[in-house]
């Protein structure tokens, strides 16, 4: 079932002169129970489209649907919508209990249910046993917990959570981002979550929607985002990947020919638009190239130009035939560092599947 879409969503500031449109005609379905998460650089619009879904902005154009309604003349408070802030946004001179008691004290909760809810979210979070602390006497990690006890205590059916981890030091972030994830299980409730951090998207989503420049670029799982970029731009923002420019030379349907800068032509599918003749940009991730002999099973020839070892993998730097460098990651158990050297000639094999063909 699906708990947020916004269809064709527009949003400009400061219509007229120096107008910046935040968001530009944005479309996405985000299901029920689904831990989603909206990524991209600073400025793509992440925290705007989180706004409209909470109701603290009204879109220029198009709808947002919570639950197949739209919403767009309903205020923040009857939306059935919570938002963790990145400041926290609590009470220094309350109590944790009290923090968390308060938002449903205000919806008229009676004495007994508010206690009964406050416990049971503190044990959620774990800070049962810090419940008599002020907020202003706890840590940044706990002070982040409260947040999430109080935002979650009157069950909103969607959290939305705007970059909450940023002020946390490395090693607590990667506590809480797994804090998060059972949370998120634990209560069934639908979190969308913003970063701009795609390790963090990677490790924590079910399904991830990269944005840049108000757009929505891609929606998928983190493993589709991953193994199967849409465009340059996705391609480049999550992980490390090897851009090579190659020549469709034949197409039926789908099923095509590519000709690469080594003048080997391989059987693919292009699923673009891109007729023979055309231009296509590959991407290739680094831990998908395979180092082998160079001789004619190679897809590429090239010479070792640097060899930097990392303990768990050893990152080859190497400069192909057609000039270009291309980086291959290869995993350690193998030794293949003492068997290479700088200035090896190479051969490089990829899985057809692994070249894959971008969005122009
Ligand atoms: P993100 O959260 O991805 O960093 P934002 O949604 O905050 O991006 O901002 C998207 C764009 O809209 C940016 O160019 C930002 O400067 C602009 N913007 C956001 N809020 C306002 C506002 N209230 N007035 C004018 N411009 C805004
Ligand atoms: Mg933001």
């Amino acid at each position: 079932a699906v708990a947020v879409e916004a269809k064709n969503v527009s949003k400009i500031f400061g219509a007229g002169v120096g107008e910046v449109r935040a968001l530009d005609n944005v479309s996405v379905t985000i299901r029920q129970n689904e831990f989603f998460t909206l990524l991209g650089p600073s400025g793509c619009g992440k925290t705007t489209l989180l706004r409209l879904i909470a109701g603290f902005e009204m879109p220029t154009e198009g709808s947002i649907l919570l639950d197949g309604e739209e919403v767009a003349h309903l205020p923040p408070f009857k939306r059935h919508v919570n938002t963790v802030f990145q400041n926290y946004a609590l009470f220094p001179h309350m109590t944790v209990a009290q923090n968390v008691a308060f938002g449903l004290e205000m919806l008229g909760k009676g004495k007994a249910e508010v206690q009964q809810t406050v416990a049971a979210m503190l044990k959620l979070v774990r800070m049962e046993e810090l419940k008599d602390r002020r907020t202003s006497q706890i840590s940044g990690g706990q002070q982040q917990r409260v947040a999430l006890a109080r935002a979650l205590a009157p069950r909103p059916k969607v959290l939305l959570l705007d970059e909450p981890l940023s002020a946390l030091d490395l090693k607590l972030r990667k506590e809480m981002q797994i804090e998060l994830k059972r949370m998120q299980l634990e209560t069934g409730i639908t979190f969308i979550f913003v970063t701009h951090d795609q390790e963090e998207a990677l490790t924590m989503s079910d399904r991830i929607a990269v944005m840049s420049k108000g757009n929505i670029l891609q929606v998928g799982s983190p493993t589709e985002i991953y193994e199967h970029p849409a465009d340059r731009f996705v391609a480049d923002f999550i992980g490390e990947t090897n851009f090579i420019e190659a020549e469709v030379t034949e197409r039926i349907g789908d099923d095509g020919r590519i000709k690469l800068p080594s003048g080997i032509q391989v059987p693919h599918k292009v699923t673009t638009s891109a007729g023979v003749g055309s231009r296509v940009t590959l991407a290739i991730r680094p831990e998908r190239i395979d180092l082998v002999k160079a001789d004619a099973d190679a897809h590429f020839t090239g010479k070792v130009s640097n060899i930097v070892y990392f303990g768990t993998d050893t990152t080859f730097h190497i400069d192909l035939e057609s000039g270009q460098g291309v980086t291959v990651r290869m995993q350690n158990r193998l030794g293949h560092r003492d068997v290479l050297q700088v200035g090896d000639v190479v051969g490089l094999r990829v899985e057809p599947e692994a070249m894959q063909v971008l969005r122009d």
